[in-house]
């Protein structure tokens, strides 16, 4: 997505090789209008594929997964981050490791959200390792829901994330592909030209 790439580009700051910050537009600021483009892409990558829901998980996936849920007219929810829970009757939960924070979160949803007659979109900001998404792909499989697929703002493909889920057997669309994040520039994955 060219916008988003350029927005990137312009705003984004590299932290090291392995993190990337857009707080301007994602991460603490949000572009409303961005939003609702990247929103609007996510319908279109998947459309026609019946989705009933779309979950995240918070904070910073909320904007975009709320713009996508605006697109297909169906609810949003976002997963919580708890530290650590005891055992409950009314929520799934699932242990997420973040590499970023280097701390493991619950990350739980309650059941009265899903069903398993849903078909789930998984929208995040980042895809890093993979963590997150397939968290949140396990806890729409406690639900006996169905992953319809996992949406990404930005990928970082020098990461083990993509691969992982695909290995795990979901589709996963991801709106920019980061290549690396060496020597302080953004490069991103530049796609055959058929
Ligand atoms: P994963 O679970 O795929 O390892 O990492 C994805 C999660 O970690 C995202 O939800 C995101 O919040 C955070 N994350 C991973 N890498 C980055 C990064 O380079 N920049 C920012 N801002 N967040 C990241």
């Amino acid at each position: 997505m060219k916008l988003l790439q350029d927005k990137v580009l312009n705003e984004g700051i590299v932290l090291s090789d392995q993190v990337l910050k857009v707080d301007s537009f994602l991460n603490h600021q949000m572009d409303p209008v961005l939003m609702k483009e990247v929103g609007r892409e996510f319908a279109r990558l998947f459309e026609g594929e019946g989705i009933t829901k779309v979950l995240t998980i918070e904070s910073s996936g909320i904007a975009p997964a709320i713009m996508a849920a605006l697109e297909f007219e169906v609810p949003m929810i976002f997963a919580r981050k708890q530290k650590s829970l005891t055992l409950r009757e009314d929520i799934y939960v699932e242990k997420v490791y973040s590499f970023t924070k280097q701390q493991s979160n619950d990350v739980t949803v309650s059941k009265k959200f899903l069903f398993p007659n849903d078909k789930v979109l998984i929208i995040d900001d980042f895809l890093a390792h993979g963590e997150a998404a397939l968290g949140l792909a396990k806890i729409v499989e406690q639900a006996g829901a169905q992953v319809a697929g996992i949406g990404i703002v930005i990928e970082k493909s020098f990461q083990s994330g993509a691969q992982r889920i695909k290995d795990a057997g979901y589709r996963v669309e991801s709106l920019v592909r980061v290549a690396s994040l060496s020597e302080g520039k953004v490069s991103f994955v530049t796609e055959a030209v058929h």
